[in-house]
């Protein structure tokens, strides 16, 4: 390698520096599109549409709109929900089918919100919490209705706004 040879290696060198110094200094003051996760948890905001966790809310009186009819369960694609039934006496004598247990698997459901659309009692809806990792896989089946909660008696009597979030974790 003759000398004149050498000093364009190093202006070469020196240039692609400049180039990637260029582009560094770019990105450097460009603003952040990035979040500083989970620093920012109390502000971050989740758009309403987003379907986290399926829950179904229960008044003040520990009850739910359910009537253990099975039609999400049906419409599931993925046979994420089981809607487990029981059968009690009213007063009248007669027989009465009652929720026992609504269970979801947030481990395979899609989010396609084909059983919050086929409920005909508006029992289920989704939250949209974001955090729902957990440790063992068991955890991510949920129990929708809470123990003790009973059939709202007046079906299609609304919901409160502020309804709790039900989910046993
Ligand atoms: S959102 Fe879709 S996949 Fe998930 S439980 Fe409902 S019907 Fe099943
Ligand atoms: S959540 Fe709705 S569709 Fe599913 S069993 Fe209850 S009432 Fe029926």
């Amino acid at each position: 390698m003759n000398f004149s040879t050498y000093i364009r290696g190093i202006f070469k060198g020196l240039r692609s520096l400049a180039g990637g110094m260029s582009v560094t200094g770019k990105e450097f003051l460009t603003p952040k599109v990035t979040m500083e996760y989970p620093e920012n948890r109390k502000t971050l905001v989740i758009s309403d549409r987003w379907r986290s966790e399926l829950i179904m809310p229960h008044d003040e009186q520990n009850e739910h709109a359910c009537t253990a009819c099975g039609i999400c369960m049906i419409n599931c694609p993925n046979g994420t929900i089981r809607v487990i039934s029981a059968s009690i006496d009213t007063e009248e004598g007669k027989k009465k089918k009652i929720l026992d247990k609504h269970l979801w698997d947030y481990g395979s459901c899609t989010f396609c919100n084909l059983c919050v659309i086929s409920c005909p009692s508006d029992a289920i809806v989704f939250n949209n919490d974001f955090e729902g990792a957990v440790f063992n896989r068991s955890k991510l089946v949920h129990q929708l209705n809470h123990t003790g909660s009973k059939l709202r008696e007046k079906k299609r009597e609304p919901l409160p706004a502020n309804s709790e979030k039900t989910t046993d974790k």
